[in-house]
């Protein structure tokens, strides 16, 4: 069996290794555009601000350790065109110009998305950048730790967005944060964010909320970004209003695709043509609480998932993806957020009946030093009581914490069970009562 891998970080590295494992026979080619496979695309904003300084800790896996596992890696190859009535992916070695023509018994499509780039005028100038990989990173890190650039925006108050202003500001930077909607974190609920917005102020950053970028100036350089309400001044500027998934390879083929182009699978991976196969961040994922297989979130939490998932399958294990729920943390300066399941927005939008209760607890026992209080708020089924998704904000102990309720919505478990589960107690950690069950107690 000869499977081809196109696209060769978490989701396809995780699908090669995992085929290796499982079958020392079968021959597994990668077809990677860039020069790094697996490397910690999550840690990237670490990396620009210097908190993690060893470039070679960002690499999980070097090709030549995956080359000594028996899987035939190529860097720099891209692949141009995938023919499925003949098994052909046409490939393009990126450093001599040459095409070749590769055949399959199983095609693995792992090809991630890229950062989206409105065509706003002035995007073209130097110190305007996206971070989708490691090689932005080194130039986004290269250019803002230079002492000439005093001032910084970041276009976007998603994940990525908000960890860079975070990042920047940790090197000092001054940091303009601008934002479509009236609120960061669009995918949590706006009552959640209002304590990590007023950090982020506290911490020096500008947040200009509802505003639209137009267009940038400079010469040569950026040096202001103008927005329909004013203009700020910009030595480096990072776009990061969101990706799209990198399949146009896949143009003239019939292989389903949503809107974005994310190829559409169903929860073995399996797209609409038979032995292709496509998981993380080019692809769809199965969700649990939406019960529906076209959402698109691009997470590692997914594509690691999926792409060892497609090992197991290919390899002939059957395994069906559980689903996922959304589950995302984010640290926000000294602030912690986290989210799992739906939201309350998402839950109208899906017309999805609801119950949305917010409690403030603290983190750990009242009377050791220093409780800090968790903001949480729980979306549960109206009847059932069944937790459909929690979202949490707070300081020590907030993030983690979510990884409790991610349990419960996906198991099914009602909020009263959850409100008695046995959880620990010991006054530096919890308190008799854990915020997460003082929260689910509280849904009548
Ligand atoms: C800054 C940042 C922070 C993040 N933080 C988090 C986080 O905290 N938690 C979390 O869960 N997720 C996070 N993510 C998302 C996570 O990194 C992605 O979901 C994950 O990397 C997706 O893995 P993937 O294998 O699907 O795609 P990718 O990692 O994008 O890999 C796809 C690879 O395919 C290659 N490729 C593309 N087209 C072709 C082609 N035609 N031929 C050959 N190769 C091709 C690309 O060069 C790329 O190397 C973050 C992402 C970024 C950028």
């Amino acid at each position: 069996m000869k499977v081809i891998v196109i696209g060769g970080v978490a989701a396809g590295m995780s699908a090669a290794g995992k085929i290796k494992r499982n079958r020392l026979d079968a021959e597994v080619v990668v077809y990677e555009k860039g020069g790094t496979l697996s490397y910690g695309a999550c840690g990237l904003p670490y990396y620009v601000s210097n908190v993690i300084k060893d470039r070679d800790r960002m690499i999980a896996r070097t090709a030549d350790e995956f080359r000594s596992q028996g899987i035939s890696v190529n860097l720099y190859h891209e692949a141009v065109k995938v023919i499925p009535e003949r098994r052909e992916v046409i490939v393009k070695n990126l450093k001599t110009g040459e095409t070749l023509i590769d055949t399959y018994d199983k095609l693995v499509i792992t090809s991630g998305a890229s950062a989206v780039v409105p065509p706003w005028e002035g995007s073209g100038l130097g110190n305007i950048f996206v971070l989708s990989n490691l090689e932005d990173g080194d130039a986004i890190k290269q250019a803002a730790h230079h002492s000439d650039v005093k001032s910084v925006a970041v276009i976007g108050a998603g994940f990525i967005g908000v960890e860079l202003v975070e990042a920047f500001l940790e090197i000092g930077k001054q940091v303009t944060l601008i934002e479509l909607q009236n609120q960061i974190l669009p995918g949590f609920d706006k009552d959640m964010v209002q304590s990590l917005q007023e950090e982020l102020a506290q911490q020096g950053a500008v947040l200009k909320l509802g505003e639209k970028v137009e267009r940038f100036e400079g010469s040569g350089r950026v040096n202001r970004v103008i927005t329909n309400v004013n203009s700020y001044a910009a030595d480096l500027v990072v776009i990061a209003v969101g990706v799209r998934p990198n399949t146009s390879f896949l143009d003239g083929t019939d292989v389903a695709r949503l809107k974005n182009g994310a190829v559409v699978v169903d929860r073995s991976m399996r797209s609409s043509i038979p032995d292709i196969f496509s998981g993380g961040d080019c692809a769809t994922v199965y969700h649990r609480i939406l019960v529906r297989t076209d959402s698109y979130i691009p997470l590692g939490t997914n594509a690691n998932k999926q792409g060892r998932m497609i090992g197991d399958i290919i390899t002939g294990i059957p395994v069906d993806y559980q689903g996922t729920l959304g589950t995302a943390m984010i640290k926000v300066c000294g602030m912690e957020a986290a989210k799992t399941g739906i939201t309350e927005k998402e839950a109208v939008i899906n017309g999805i009946p609801y119950k949305a209760v917010t409690v403030t607890a603290e983190n750990h026992a009242a009377y050791y030093p220093d409780p800090e209080p968790l903001l949480i708020k729980l979306i549960t089924s109206p009847d059932s009581k069944k937790v459909l998704g929690a979202q949490i904000a707070g300081r020590s102990g907030a993030a983690i914490r979510i990884d409790i309720f991610a349990m419960a919505v996906h198991t099914g478990m009602t909020a009263p069970e959850l409100g008695y589960v046995d959880f620990g107690y010991s006054p530096p950690f919890a308190g008799v009562w854990d915020a997460v069950g003082i929260a689910a107690n509280r849904v009548k």
